[in-house]
């Protein structure tokens, strides 16, 4: 079955942060727009847990930063410590007042934006969401795109996104290259409601420990700490699952003689990948469809909604008569170098400060932490890129 005359409207494959971040604007626009998701509800694990403050800027236009402050934990501060000695520097984003009007990361669940933004989209007329509506291809032609579902139905409008994250089947049929690499170790992410801040010394919510043997971060969420650890990409799962290590793990953590409490843990895969273009023709990629990378500064939510934000507002302008459809070639000028040299290089340079080995980098690390924290102008520096408003040309 295929809906045609081609309708007026954007299609949106994907129903994650990315995808339904562009679903609200062109709600917000009186845009139609259909969502095609694969699952038969929001997928609600457990993956991003750090809102940025430019992201909750953005998301104020939805009333969906207030309903996250309200369900996640204010972090004012981040540490870098090494697991041996303690404290290294701490970074206060309170000091970005005068550039965000949230000057603070937020912990909170990502499923929680996504049911705070359906609930925007439900509020408003012009957009639907369907679920149980895998999509297996994409086909266009001069003034239409079409999806294709795995059950043969199809659906037809005049621009495509693929929010269909990083094994996007939109990024396939496009015949889009995912250059980069994947990491060889594993990444065990451990939650406990243990509370490590009654027990650890000047701990604040986030913070990021090195150590040439195993060096890990803990992260404050809502209900958990959450502890990563990086582990042997070729271990079996059922090793590292094992309670036995986890317990071993969180032990060297901070030792206990009563069993840590463990509620999840989850082990996965990291790559660091950008799609080698952003879009073919009248189908666009964007959040994890077109670029992933190590956890390491909770950039890859935060850099797809900022995608999704340039794209949205691009479509919407366009859909409404507003601009010429050539403001869309703008969208992959912008977004793809923030993913190659802002995203990438910070994220691979976090991962490497924290795991090397070598005596000479690691003093050259706690070197720039000290002198990064003692001076202001290279404090401001620092916390911008942290807090990726400057990855958006904010207070630089
Ligand atoms: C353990 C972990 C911790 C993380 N921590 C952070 C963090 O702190 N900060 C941060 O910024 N990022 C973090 N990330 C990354 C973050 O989770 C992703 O960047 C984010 O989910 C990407 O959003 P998205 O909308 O692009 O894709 P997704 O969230 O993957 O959503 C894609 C959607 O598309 C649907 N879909 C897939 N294929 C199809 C299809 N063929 N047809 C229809 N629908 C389809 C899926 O069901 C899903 O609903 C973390 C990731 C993990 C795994």
């Amino acid at each position: 079955m295929s809906d045609s005359p081609t309708p007026d409207r954007v299609l949106i494959v994907g129903a994650g942060p990315a995808g339904l971040t562009v679903a609200s604007i062109l709600a917000e626009a009186g845009v139609e727009a259909l969502v095609l998701e694969a699952e038969a509800d929001l997928p609600t694990n457990l993956r991003a847990s750090t809102f940025h403050p430019p992201t909750l800027d953005m998301l104020d236009r939805f009333g969906a930063t207030d309903k996250l402050i309200a369900q996640g934990l204010i972090a004012p501060t981040m540490q870098y410590r090494d697991r041996r000695t303690g404290k290294l520097a701490e970074f206060d984003f309170g000091e970005l007042g005068d550039v965000t009007s949230r000057p603070f990361r937020l912990q909170c669940e990502q499923y929680k934006l996504n049911i705070a933004l359906k609930e925007y989209i439900d509020g408003r007329s012009g957009v639907t969401i369907r679920f149980n509506a895998p999509v297996a291809g994409i086909a266009q032609g001069d003034d239409w795109v079409e999806a294709a579902m795995a059950d043969g139905a199809t659906a037809r409008g005049r621009w495509l996104v693929g929010g269909d994250g990083a094994k996007s089947i939109v990024r396939s049929s496009l015949g889009i290259p995912f250059d980069g690499f994947t990491w060889p170790e594993a990444f065990l992410v451990v939650s406990t409601p243990f509370p490590f801040e009654r027990n650890m010394d000047d701990l604040c919510w986030v913070n990021y420990f090195a150590d040439p043997e195993e060096w890990f971060f803990l992260l404050r969420a809502p209900d958990f700490w959450r502890v990563m650890f990086p582990t042997d990409g070729a271990a079996a799962e059922a090793d590292l699952f094992d309670p036995a290590s986890v317990q071993a793990r969180l032990n060297r953590v901070l030792p206990r003689t009563e069993p840590y409490p463990v509620a999840h843990t989850t082990l996965y895969r990291v790559h660091q990948r950008v799609a080698t273009r952003y879009r073919e023709g009248r189908a666009f990629i964007a959040g994890d469809a077109a670029h992933i990378n190590n956890p390491l500064g909770g950039m890859g939510m935060n850099g797809g909604i900022h995608d999704a934000f340039n794209l949205g507002d691009k479509l919407a302008a366009v859909m409404t008569g507003k601009a010429d459809p050539a403001i869309l070639d703008a969208y992959e000028a912008e977004r793809r170098p923030v993913a190659l040299q802002y995203v990438n290089e910070i994220t691979i340079r976090n991962k490497r400060n924290l795991e090397t080995k070598d005596p000479a980098e690691q003093a050259a690390f706690r070197q720039m932490l000290a002198e990064t924290a003692a001076d202001p102008a290279k404090r401001r520096a620092f916390l911008l890129r942290a807090s990726m408003l400057a990855s958006l040309g904010r207070g630089v």
